[in-house]
């Protein structure tokens, strides 16, 4: 069988056949080289083909490079939701929010995908031992596919990774190679163990299977986002429309940038194959310990400054050196699109990941929490339009939960050895349980006639777990609701039909029951001088809808129920 791909050269251009023994152009020597395929034919017949295909990854094997397909070493991996993030959404004014939620591939990673297509291609190539230097979740999933192989694997990890981590890919069968130092100390190692015992090595973005298997998100997401009702269709361009979707935003947190590498070409691809006509801006976001990629696209520079030591708790993020990758994300990047490389600190990633599991549902890993405080930190300083589509990739789960990321008070305690011994078991119980009982919590009504904004901030209350609450959809509900159940606090939207907030504020005024309780206001609206001299000395706080962080609420809501 001919193959149905060919290998390019990104310095010298010459084009010959892939061969996974000889990662290199036989031409000039540069390991820095792409698959190419017929994309002109591919483009007509693909839409169809894939009707009847399962949902992962091989259903585009046509744009892969394996011979075999059906030989792979698969999980099933790829074919991951795409999941509408509606509380996130209305949090920060922006609807179209949209998360691709990679935790759910068979090691919890979106390296899966890498795995998937290395270890089969060197399957293919009957190759038997592999070497790989990792920063965690590589590690973890080679190893996964190459037990499933038979393959033998070599993992180099800097010791910066959680042991946790560390056992799951001894638990495989991988011989564990612990390196104190850097994860650009722990690369050159594993580089120079590959060369004197001559076994395959890993070249990560260097690598053609490597970044064919990164790519398939972008094709995933096109498809995902044509289908999901509730985003907005593309205006046609010349009279036509394109067969699939593309966001205005893709948004990762990145480390060595094979992700966001191989999700531009999936992207030029697809414009290639006339299946998309616009090609989305690139958000990458690192951490501030460690933000080459950040520092060398604000000052310009085309290559990056490593950084020697980096300073940050989140190792899966740690590499200091991006090398050539960031060259070619940059020239990437401004060939085809836009973007915007942001970097946050660990405590902005722990709160957006614990932001992201009470409002979501949707617990993470530190460094897939990164790419959602860079989005928060991008909408809020303008940088992504309100109503412009983003597709944010949810990297990785998280399991454990470190004890930094929850701090105090987390949980409730009861003590069932004293209450249940006691000479009546039901007394007992009772008192075991009254300091988790309801009655004892203060109580807040949520006036707004808005659902998602009732839905929003319940959420946000509910989530910390100490409240009774109340929800009113328009003005009369909230008079009666407010007389009725006397609350702690008011949450009272302005804008509502008929009986506005301003309303129902002067008629809890009016009443001596109702007068002392606090008000929060919450608005979408810029207030007029008259309204704020309405407002003033009726009600203790004033918020701005798709502008206020969970923290931000539950602080005045705190201070105010004391
Ligand atoms: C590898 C990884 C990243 C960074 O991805 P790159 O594209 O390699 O920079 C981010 N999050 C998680 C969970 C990862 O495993
Ligand atoms: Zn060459």
């Amino acid at each position: 069988m001919p193959p149905h791909f060919a290998v390019r050269c990104l310095d010298c251009g010459s084009v010959g056949i892939f061969n996974a023994l000889k990662p290199a152009c036989e031409r000039c020597g540069s390991q820095w080289r792409e698959a190419i395929y017929d994309y002109a034919h591919i483009g007509k017949i693909l839409p169809d083909l894939l009707t009847s295909r399962p949902f992962n990854i091989w259903r585009y094997h046509e744009l892969l490079p394996i011979q075999v397909p059906d030989s792979a070493i698969t999980f099933g991996e790829g074919g991951t939701p795409l999941i509408h993030a509606e509380n996130l959404g209305s949090m920060l004014g922006n609807p179209n929010i949209y998360i691709k939620d990679e935790r759910q591939n068979p090691t919890s990673s979106f390296k899966d995908r890498q795995a998937a297509i290395t270890i089969s291609s060197i399957k293919e190539a009957n190759i038997t031992e592999f070497v790989c230097a990792s920063t965690g979740n590589v590690a973890i999933s080679y190893s996964a596919y190459a037990a499933r192989a038979g393959i033998k694997l070599w993992a180099f990890l800097t010791s910066l990774v959680p042991e946790t981590k560390m056992r799951e890919v001894a638990l495989y069968g991988t011989q564990v190679v612990k390196v104190t130092g850097s994860y650009d100390q722990t690369k050159r190692i594993a580089e120079e163990f590959a060369r004197q015992r001559s076994i395959t090595l890993d070249l990560g973005a260097r690598s053609i299977p490597c970044v064919e298997g990164m790519k398939t998100i972008s094709y995933e997401i096109v498809e995902q986002l044509s289908a999901f009702p509730t985003v907005r269709k593309a205006t046609p361009i010349n009279g036509e429309s394109p067969v699939w979707q593309s966001p205005d935003w893709y948004i990762q947190s990145v480390s060595g940038g094979l992700g966001p590498l191989g999700v531009i070409k999936g992207f030029a691809e697809l414009e290639k194959m006339k299946l998309i006509q616009k090609f989305p801006k690139f958000g990458i976001i690192q951490v501030d310990g460690c933000a080459p990629m950040v520092h060398a696209w604000r000052q310009d520079r085309e290559s990056a400054v490593p950084v020697q030591s980096p300073r940050t708790l989140i190792a899966t993020l740690a590499t200091g050196d991006p090398g050539r990758t960031y060259t070619e994300l940059r020239k990437n990047i401004s060939n085809y699109s836009q973007g915007a490389f942001e970097s946050v600190s660990d405590d902005e990633a722990f709160r957006a990941m614990h932001l992201l599991a009470k409002m979501e549902g949707i617990s993470v890993e530190p460094a897939a929490a990164v790419a959602f405080a860079g989005l928060i930190k991008m909408v809020r300083s303008g940088v992504i339009k309100p109503d412009e589509v983003v597709v944010i990739n949810c990297t990785g789960h998280t399991t454990p939960i470190e004890p930094h990321i929850l701090g105090e008070g987390w949980g409730h305690e009861i003590d069932a050895s004293v209450s249940l011994t006691t000479e009546n078991r039901e007394e007992g119980l009772l008192a075991a349980l009254s300091n988790v009982s309801l009655e004892k919590f203060p109580r807040i009504a949520i006036v707004d006639d808005e659902p998602h904004v009732r839905r929003l901030v319940s959420r946000i209350l509910q989530s910390q777990g100490n409240y009774t609450l109340f929800e009113a959809e328009d003005g009369r509900q909230a008079i009666e609701l407010i007389k009725r159940e006397r609350p702690n606090l008011v949450i009272l939207d302005l804008m509502m039909p008929e009986v506005d907030g301003f309303t129902v504020m002067e008629t809890m005024q009016q009443n001596q029951e109702t007068s002392e309780i606090p008000i929060i206001v919450i608005t979408a609206k810029e207030l007029t001088r008259a309204e704020k001299e309405r407002l003033k000395g009726h009600i203790q706080s004033l918020m701005q809808k798709g502008d206020f962080m969970s923290d931000e609420l539950l602080d005045e809501v705190k201070t105010l129920i004391k």
